[in-house]
Parts: C-alpha cells; structure tokens; sequence
C-alpha cells in the first residue's frame, strides 16, 4: 500500500516506517521536524516537509502521495509540558489532527491509524486497563488524544473514513537503526541511559510515595517493535477499532533504574523529588481485544532485553542524531 505517514521522523513514527517499507510497502513521511530528525527518516521513503497546521501544504502533500491509507504520530506527546502550556497541545493535536481529517476527506483517503495514548484514561479505577474502561484524562495530552479519537467516530459516520486508534502504554527500545532522540528528553529509560553514559550525574525519581509496592509509578513499557507490528495488523482491518496495546505486565521507576544497571553494568545515581503533576501511580495494559481481533502478541515481555536494545542505540548514538 501507500502510506503517508505524519511525524515518520520521530521516535515511534521512524520506527513505523521502517517496519512499513520492509513489509513492501511505499512511505511517504510528512513532518514538519519539529521534534523529529531528518536522519531519522528511512532513506527509502518519500518526504515532505511541512506542518499540519497549514492545511493547504499538507492536502497538497497528500494528494502528491497518492496515498491509500495515513498513519498519525505527529503530535505532542508530553505530559508535564502539556499541564503548563495546554494551548499548544489542544492546537497541535486537535486543531492539527482535524486539517488531517479533512485533507483525508478531500482526496479520498478513507483509513487512518492513529498513535493514541493510555493518558485518554487518567487515573484508571482498576489495572490492567482494558477498553470498556471510562476515558477521564488528567491532563491536557490525553485530553487532545481523547477529544481526536471522538472526532474520528465522525468522520468515520459521516464521511465513511475507517480507523485504528492504538492507545500505547510506555514505548521503549530501539530497532538496528533508529531510536529514541527528543530534543528536550523527559522520559524515563532514555534519561537513565544518559546517566550510564556519563552525561547526566544523576536521574530523578518523581514521587516515592505512590500507592504502589516500592512507592514509584509503575508503568507498561513495549517494545517499539511490538508497537510497529500493530500498526502493520490495524491496516488490515476494516471496520474502526480502538486498542489498547502493552504487554500487561507493570514495572516500577526503581525497578527500571535497576534493570538499567544490570543492563549496562554501571552504577545509576538518583534524585528523589517531589510527583511530577499529571502522573497516575499504576498504567497496565490489557491487550487481550487486539490479540484476540488481530492476533497481536508482544514478542518482547520482559524488561531487561526492551532496555538491552535501546542501550545498544544509545552506545552507537551517543548524541542521537546530532541535530
Ligand atoms: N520518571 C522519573 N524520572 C524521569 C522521567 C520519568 O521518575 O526522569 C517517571 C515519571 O514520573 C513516570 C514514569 O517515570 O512515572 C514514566 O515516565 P515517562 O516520562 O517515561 O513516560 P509517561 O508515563 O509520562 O508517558
């Protein structure tokens, strides 16, 4: 097929393209490298580069694709930015997301897949967190997440565009060639890795004193590639569908930080501070609809080889991608 892939130069976005292009398929990325980075684009892709807030380029960039189906990563993805500056989430994501839409709806596109995220879900009321679940995000990213996957029951009634809606746990990992480079780098696994390779002195913890068995959020961290081969399966599907997609399994701040050390066999310092606002104490996917629909399965369930792979990228690139 033909995809035109938005935010194809981020972390997960990369990754999907190149999954997408070893599967036989014709990419064309669209990011306006923001956030992400031009060497992080597969070389055997097409790129445009523009923004999603400009709806005239980015109808243009689709149609000169010719694309039969659109997979939406670009977005603003953190949660701690987005409790101080929500305009730039609500108009990036929804305000960006609707161009998409309508661009889609214009030149016929009738099937998205769409980068959603457990933050749709807030603080749940049980673990793991499964679809029949209610959505009440905390903060404003999973807010624009939740209020794009609404419109997508829209266009998908009024319109007749079809969609997969993945909501992701804590991607994590690399492949051979791309892997995670943010320019301001908040999450967890990444920052540790900075500190094993002597360019951070120490990681903090936010919040040692959640309900939780050693007091540290626990989170539902997937392989990238695991997340990649869902992508590949919600093209396939027909009717709209929304997923949850992590390994079911849960593992602490601490417990990440140890296995960092095993990993890489080098001591991590850290800081104890305070909650970051916005952070539910437990996130744990259940993935049981898509295994059972699509037959998805995570080929990476524990922690240490998800780490080993990014560590891997890390030791290769140690200044990401130098841009
Ligand atoms: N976290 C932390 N120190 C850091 C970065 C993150 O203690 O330097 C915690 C964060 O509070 C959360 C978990 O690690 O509980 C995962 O955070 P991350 O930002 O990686 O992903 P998120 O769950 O926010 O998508």
């Amino acid at each position: 097929m033909r995809i035109f892939v938005t935010g194809g130069a981020g972390y997960i976005g990369s990754i999907c393209v190149e999954e997408l292009l070893n599967a036989g398929h014709q990419v064309t990325v669209f990011d306006n490298l923001t956030e992400g980075h031009r060497s992080a684009i597969d070389p055997r892709a097409d790129f445009a580069q523009g923004d999603l807030l400009d709806p005239q380029g980015l109808q243009a960039a689709l149609r000169a694709a010719g694309a039969e189906a659109v997979m939406h990563f670009a977005a603003n993805a953190l949660v701690g930015e987005s409790m101080s500056n929500p305009t730039k989430y609500f108009r990036n994501n929804v305000t960006g997301g609707m161009h998409l839409l309508e661009a889609m709806n214009e030149c016929g596109v009738k099937k998205i897949v769409f980068s959603s995220t457990c933050a749709t879900f807030g603080t749940p009321e049980r673990v793991p967190i499964d679809e029949t679940l209610p959505q009440r995000p905390i903060n404003p990213y999973g807010e624009s997440k939740l209020i794009f996957e609404q419109m997508l029951r829209w266009y998908d009634e009024i319109h007749g565009i079809k969609s997969v809606a993945l909501r992701y746990f804590n991607a994590a990992g690399a492949s051979a060639r791309f892997g995670e480079d943010h320019r301001i780098e908040t999450h967890l696994i990444p920052n540790v890795l900075k500190v094993a390779l002597g360019q951070k002195p120490n990681v903090s913890i936010f919040g040692t004193d959640y309900e939780t068995p050693d007091g540290t959020c626990v989170r539902d961290y997937i392989h990238i590639l695991d997340l990649a081969q869902a992508h590949m399966l919600a093209l396939g599907r027909e009717a709209s569908a929304k997923y949850n997609l992590g390994t079911g399994g849960g593992t602490s701040v601490r417990e990440i930080i140890t296995a960092c050390e095993r990993v890489t066999g080098r001591k991590i310092e850290v800081l104890e501070q305070p909650r970051r606002s916005g952070d539910p104490a437990r996130l744990i996917a259940s993935s049981e609809r898509i295994h059972s629909e699509l037959g998805w399965a995570p080929k990476f369930q524990a922690i240490d080889p998800i780490i080993e792979s990014a560590w891997a990228w890390h030791l290769r690139h140690p200044n990401g991608y130098g841009d």
